[in-house]
């Protein structure tokens, strides 16, 4: 099981914090990937893992037969890693 999210969020912090001049005069208190999930897995283990949304449009005939169009997001998660590459188990 990899850190990746962790790892990143504080490579991310440290960068910014040394190198960028739009936070050279200021703290980074913290940063954080959006998107990301905890899971809860078995044994009592969680992770962090991203996930997408995604927008799905579908078009349906209701009950008096007129065609509606209708828009839902639904969260796209990913069986690798996408930093590392590792299998999600
Ligand atoms: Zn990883």
């Amino acid at each position: 099981m990899c850190n990746c999210i962790k790892e990143t969020e504080e490579r991310i912090k440290a960068k910014l914090s040394e190198n960028n001049p739009k936070y050279k005069d200021k703290t980074i208190k913290q940063v954080t990937i959006s998107n990301a999930a905890l899971m809860f897995l078995d044994e009592g283990k969680t992770r962090t893992e991203l996930y997408s949304p995604t927008n799905i449009t579908y078009e349906f005939f209701n009950k008096n037969d007129e065609l509606k169009t209708k828009k839902e997001i639904v969260n796209m998660s990913y069986s690798y890693c996408p930093f590392c590459g590792v299998k999600y188990d």
